[in-house]
This record gives C-alpha cells, structure tokens and sequence, in this order.
C-alpha cells in the first residue's frame, strides 16, 4: 500500500525571543499559519529492513539526515517495527527559506506511518514525537494556526487569519537557522507585540493582522542578506498591506486582499528573485 501526505509551508506572523535557556535552546513566543505550498510526501513499504529517502530537489539530503528519515526512523524504532520504507519527497518548498520545509516533511511522515501503520495515534501523540525531532515539528503536525511557546513545542490553536493572498520571494540565498540564532543579540532587539497580534486573529481584522506583523530574527538577516530588505521595501511600494520576513529567512511574505494586486507583486518581483509565489493562506488545520 502507498500512502500520499500533504507536508504545508508555514509563515511567522510574529516571531518573538524571550531569552536563552539553560538547554542551549532559545524561549520563543510565535504566531505561525500555514500556506498553500506543499511537498508531497509519497511513502511505501519494500522487502528490505532500511528507509530508503529520495526528494526531487537538489541540496536536500538523501539520507538519515533528512529530517522525514529522522521521523520514519523513530517511529520504526518506538513501535518496533521491521518493515522497510522507501520515502519520495516531492519536493515545492524552497530549501532552507524559513518556511518550515524539513519540519513539515516530518510531521507529513508521522502523519503517513499513522495511517500505514494504523497506529490510532492522536494528533497529541504525534505532536510529541515531532517534537523529538525538531522544535517546529509539533506545529506542522498541529497546523493551522497557533501560537507556539518553550523552544517552539507548546502549540495553543488560534482562529484562522482572514483569507488573503500571501506573495513569497526568496532570494538566492540559503540561510542557516542555528546561526541567525546563534548571531541574535537579545539586549538590542525591539520585541514585537505577538499578544497584539492574538487579539487581531481573535477580532478577525486584516488591518490588524498586517500592523502587528513583527520578527526579531530579521535584526540579524537583513544586515546579512541586504537582499530581504530591498524585497521588503519593493513590496511595500507595490501595494502590499503587510509585509515580513518568514521565520529566519531569507524569504519575504507580503500579505494583501486583492487577487490583482498579488499578480502584480509576483510579476514586478520575478526580475528580482527566482523563487516567487503567490498562494492563500490556509489558517485552519486539514
Ligand atoms: P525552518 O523555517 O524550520 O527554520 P527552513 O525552511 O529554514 O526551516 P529547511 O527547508 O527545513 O529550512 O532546510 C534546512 C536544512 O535542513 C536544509 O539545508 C537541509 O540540509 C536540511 N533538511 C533536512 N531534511 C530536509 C527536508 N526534508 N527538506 C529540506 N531540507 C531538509
């Protein structure tokens, strides 16, 4: 039997730092909503008792670094089972964008082995093993829309943002989350007002929404990839109503109403950046 899962990007609405804890990780506070742009994650079993991964984009690994590998292997491990698998990850994400690409490969693989397997897990149960792989785990298995706290485990759903047109670019450019965090000097950064941002989900306000738009991680990025700041820029001057960088970047969203307006974004940004999207948010969890 073949199962097919739907692994679906995420942006940062607000992504705040609280601090430095004694594990090494940083204390977050952040707002995340998912987009319609997916990989898709094709898995079988085979005779053999090894994962066997294959992804159809060039500077994903191909082993157990993978972090889909990494979800397959732990759960073969904790529910003991001897199967082998083979893991084709259709690839659509940008790689290393900040737009969750790797976490979500893993949440759809816990999703996928759930059904193979008829494991009967809760999404609880399945959140808790993404978060043995990696902090943005849990929030791809939860989707939708959340605020995420600790090192980004602790998911509390939130209402669904208005729907909108969301325009991604990303520059040339891959960036390495571990060192942006590492670079992040919390006695200089201006926090964003993430409750601020809850209240606008909770009121249903677009305007809101784009007025509370705020991420500390683009204090260390923008001075690194001047890039992200130019796309933010010209993305105000076309139109759009709010505009941001997604999680460590380098990608830029920009978030507007009109499906005109995100057409003229992704045509103006093209000559800019390859990598260029327009696609709706999806705010609620499939
Ligand atoms: P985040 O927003 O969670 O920080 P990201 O979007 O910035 O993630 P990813 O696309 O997940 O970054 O890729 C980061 C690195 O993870 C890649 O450079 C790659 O080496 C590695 N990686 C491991 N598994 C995957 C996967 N399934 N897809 C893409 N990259 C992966």
């Amino acid at each position: 039997m073949k199962v097919m899962e739907r692994a679906s990007a995420k942006i940062n609405l607000a992504l705040d730092v609280l601090g430095k804890r004694a594990d090494g990780y940083h204390e977050v506070s952040m707002v995340m909503t998912t987009v319609d742009l997916a990989d898709h994650i094709e898995i079988e079993e085979t005779k053999r008792e090894d994962i066997y991964i294959r992804a159809t984009a060039p500077f994903v690994p191909e082993d157990e670094r993978n972090l889909a590998y990494k979800a397959a292997a732990l759960m073969k491990e904790r529910f003991r089972i001897q199967r082998g698998l083979s893991i084709i990850i259709h690839k659509q994400i940008p790689v290393a964008a900040g737009l969750a690409g790797g976490s979500s490969d893993a949440a759809a693989t816990i999703r996928a082995l759930n059904r193979l397997w008829n494991l009967n897990l809760s999404t609880e149960e399945m959140m808790r093993l993404g978060t043995e792989i990696g902090s943005d785990v849990a929030f791809c298995v939860h989707g939708g829309t959340a605020l995420a706290t600790g090192r980004g485990e602790k998911i509390k759903g939130l209402p669904a943002p208005p729907s909108c047109w969301v325009v991604l670019a990303k520059p040339p450019v891959a960036v390495s989350t571990g060192n942006v965090y590492s670079a992040l000097n919390l006695q200089a950064i201006s926090h964003p007002n993430v409750q601020g941002m809850i209240q606008a989900l909770r009121e249903g306000s677009f305007e809101n929404i784009c007025r509370h738009l705020g991420n500390v991680l683009e204090s260390v990025t923008i001075p690194a990839v001047p890039e992200v700041g130019q796309i933010k820029t010209l993305m105000k001057k076309l139109g759009a109503d709010g505009v941001l960088m997604s999680g460590s970047g380098p990608t830029v969203f920009g978030l507007t109403q009109y499906e005109s307006r995100a057409q003229k974004l992704v045509n103006s940004l093209k000559g800019f950046c390859g990598d260029v999207y327009a696609v709706r948010l999806i705010g609620r969890p499939s």
